[in-house]
């Protein structure tokens, strides 16, 4: 490994997602032999656990643990790497003076060094008190050594508390140290979005107005809450999905070819975009914005209770488990496309996908052998999740008389390229940030431009001034989610089926 030997310490290390996610990563880049010959996990949070317990529980008992063909050395060796200091509060003064001494004394022991990486895996409301007792106890600034902090989700409620919080935590940490993560960015596909667009010739010639019809981008679940619902109905799908991720994604589909692959300028051009996005007003967002909640239904997964009967979920509640919505870009690019992203709980079918709808041809001389008048789409699908791979689709002659056209498809699977998974987006991500790499981590003046697009729709709602439709758990969302369509902007939401390429 060339990384520098340093501490990555948790903050919240009891919590979920320690146990499901960031754990079993570090051993990921334990076994692929990515981490420094001196490096701890510092584990930290209130809950009373001595190194002994903590390791049992994030590894020994972790169902989440994926050691699958790893040596008893192996996982043994690994374990060894971790600690854990218990707190009695996140920021108090005490507390994090025992932290300092107990990171002073990894070093004594070990030789970890003063390098330091602060993952806030905490509850939102921490994630300014934190920084700021650390720098109360100089963590966020060591002379001759680094400090890092990664930043989870939700990074804010809204566009004015996620300025308040990027103002709050840059007062201790520069802007080049705070790793705000968003784990879609840490997906292969995601990534590939760029090297499909800016490595191919082909590509970007076409990847503008004149030639595409309409952007899609479909992120669908199919569980509920489950016992999430009280976290949930604080957030809601705009915040938990649109607002990071699948803005994101759409920035990797629709910004301009950065000048170069480094950080600051693939990050110039993702705000840029966000900043290109024609504000949804108040008044725009009834046409332009559906949103919905479940009620009872039967799901792939069994049979689901209304989303209302969850546990944690206020009786009366409005917040909205799905959102659909048409918005444009306003640049030279992608004038008068339009853009339409939905995203909801209890869909029949658990997917991200991309489609790109080209327009079709000037004049339609085969329709009248065709059966249906315009049987051939052009599409490009790019699935982020879960068969990660492409399909072009396009038509091609049916073998016989005439010329009758048939729709057909060009695949590419990930899975082909690789023999081994593809990376868990955590692990990828946490790689990056021990590198010093920051590309695909979210930069605060992006998140504040992102949150800037939703807030008017949120207030909207938050104003009742537009509908809450239900749907059926089991269904594709509200009905009205087609509507968005109407006005000649294309064929409406394309049917995804269960595996890229099984159509028709
Ligand atoms: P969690 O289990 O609810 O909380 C993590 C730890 O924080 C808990 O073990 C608890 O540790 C401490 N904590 C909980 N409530 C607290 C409170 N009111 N005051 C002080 N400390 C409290 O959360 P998580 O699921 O691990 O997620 C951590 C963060 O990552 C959250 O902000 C979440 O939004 C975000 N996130 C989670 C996931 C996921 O899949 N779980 C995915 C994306 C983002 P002690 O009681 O021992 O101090």
């Amino acid at each position: 490994s060339n990384l520098d030997p340093h501490v990555l310490v948790i903050f919240g290390a009891s919590g979920d997602l320690a146990q499901r996610k960031l754990v079993p990563a570090v051993f990921e880049l334990f076994r692929g032999g990515y981490l420094p010959e001196k490096f701890a996990l510092l584990g930290a949070s209130r809950t009373d656990f001595t190194d002994e317990a903590f390791r049992n529980k994030v590894i020994f008992e972790n169902e989440h643990f994926k050691s699958d063909g790893a040596k008893e050395e192996e996982i043994k060796a690994f374990s060894e790497k971790l600690f854990y200091q218990d707190l009695a509060t996140y920021d108090g003064e005490k507390d994090i003076k025992a932290l300092a001494d107990r990171l002073k004394k990894l070093d004594k022991e070990l030789g970890v060094g003063r390098n330091y990486i602060f993952y806030l895996s905490t509850p939102p409301k921490l994630y300014s008190t934190i920084p700021a007792a650390l720098a109360k106890a100089g963590l966020n600034n060591n002379q001759d050594a680094w400090a890092r902090l990664i930043v989870e989700k939700p990074f804010g409620y809204n566009e004015q508390s996620a300025i308040k919080l990027n103002r709050e935590i840059q007062e201790h940490f520069p802007e080049n140290t705070i790793y705000r993560i968003d784990h879609y960015l840490g997906k292969e596909t995601v990534q590939n979005l760029l090297v499909t667009r800016f490595a191919n010739g082909f590509f970007e010639p076409l990847w503008n107005r004149n030639y595409v019809q309409s952007v899609q981008i479909t992120a669908a679940e199919t569980v509920g809450v489950g016992s999430r619902g009280g976290y949930y109905d604080e957030s809601g799908a705009m915040r938990d999905m649109v607002q990071n991720h699948l803005l994101q994604v759409l920035a990797h589909v629709a910004m301009e070819p950065p000048i170069r692959a480094d950080a600051p300028s693939i990050r110039n051009e993702k705000l840029k975009l966000f900043q290109s996005l024609r504000p949804i007003t108040k008044k725009d967002v009834k046409t332009h914005v559906v949103r919905g909640q479940y009620t009872e239904g039967i799901t792939s997964e069994g049979k689901e209770v209304a989303y209302r009967d969850s546990p944690g979920v206020p009786e009366k509640s409005k917040t909205e488990t799905y959102v659909a919505m048409k918005f444009f870009i306003d640049n030279w690019r992608w004038a008068g496309v339009p853009f339409f992203v939905r995203t909801g709980k209890c869909l029949p079918l658990k997917l991200t996908e991309v489609v790109i709808t080209f327009k079709n041809p000037p004049q339609a001389i085969f329709a009248e052998y065709d059966d249906y008048a315009m049987s051939c789409d052009n599409q490009l699908i790019i699935r982020i999740q879960p068969d990660e791979g492409m399909a072009l689709e396009f038509g091609m002659k049916v073998p016989g008389e005439g010329f009758r056209v048939k729709n057909v498809d060009m695949d590419f699977f990930y899975r082909d390229l690789t023999k081994n998974d593809v990376p868990e987006a955590y692990t990828r991500l946490l790689l990056d940030c021990m590198k010093g790499e920051p590309t695909l981590y979210a930069r605060g003046d992006s998140v504040e431009a992102a949150w800037a697009f939703v807030d008017p729709i949120l207030e909207a709602w938050e104003k009742d001034e537009v509908p809450l439709y239900s749907y059926p758990a089991g269904s594709w969302g509200p009905l009205q989610a087609d509507a968005l369509w109407s006005g000649g902007l294309g064929n409406g939401w394309r049917n995804p089926t269960s595996s890229l390429t099984d159509r028709k």
